[in-house]
């Protein structure tokens, strides 16, 4: 169950609200004062602020600016003036919405119901994205296991791929030969520790603008390999 903040003085509005909003299967909470709101709203998990202008303690600009400076939660603000919420929309709080008083209880819910499935869908689709390692003009799509040198696209085997990713992974830190072999062949796959230099050589030449100077997997001589930072 979605749960609402309410921060709002006039005791007749903050119920009203309250109201619909449980009637709609919100769980809903009210603070009348700006301070002890603000604190709720900052120290506790909510799905959605309801926050009035002019409020005892610290008003509402206050409390959007604080929320919005550590949550990315949906905001609506409520005020008695229209020319309080062009005040609001010209200081760039990052509130979401703005009512003015007096509104619809219906209008109200509408509003809060838009914005919290808008956010979730924002939220849902964060978690879709794929799993991507990026340093410096090196982007690898370990989901999709695709790889882009400075915004191109190159192919690489299933092999180059898996030690580039490795190493890539793991940065500033030297692996020998025989490490890497283990890493990413098995221990019962044909093949030597020549075949990580051959397979380095490989990626070199697709990653490095000058093989002979390599910007990313360097070679640490007599030790391994290394993914410069
Ligand atoms: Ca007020």
């Amino acid at each position: 169950m979605s749960k609402v903040l309410i921060v709002e003085d006039e005791v007749e509005i903050a119920d009203l609200e309250k109201d619909y909003l449980e009637l709609s299967g919100f769980e809903v909470e009210i603070e009348h004062d700006g301070m002890v709101g603000m604190e709720r709203a900052l120290s506790e998990e909510f799905d959605m602020y309801i926050l009035d202008l002019m409020l005892p303690g610290v008003d509402g600009f206050e409390i959007c600016r604080r929320i919005r400076d550590e949550k990315n939660t949906p905001i609506l603000m409520v005020s008695a003036k229209k020319d309080d919420i062009d005040k609001i929309r010209g200081l760039g709080l990052g509130a979401d919405d703005y009512i003015t008083k007096p509104f619809s209880p219906s209008e109200l819910v509408a509003r809060v119901k838009a914005h919290l499935a808008r956010y979730e869908r924002l939220i849902g689709s964060r978690e879709q994205e794929n799993d991507i390692v990026e340093i410096r003009g090196i982007r690898i799509d370990k989901t999709a296991r695709r790889v882009w040198i400075n915004g191109e696209e190159k192919q690489f085997t299933t092999k180059e791929f898996d030690l580039l990713t490795f190493l890539a992974e793991n940065p500033n830190r030297v692996f020998t030969k025989e490490e890497l072999f283990r890493e990413i062949w098995d221990m019962e796959s044909i093949g030597d520790i020549a075949t990580v230099t051959v397979h380095i050589k490989k990626i070199r030449e697709k990653i490095e603008m000058n093989t002979n100077k390599p910007q990313y997997i360097e070679t640490i001589w007599g030790v391994g390999y290394r993914f410069k930072l």
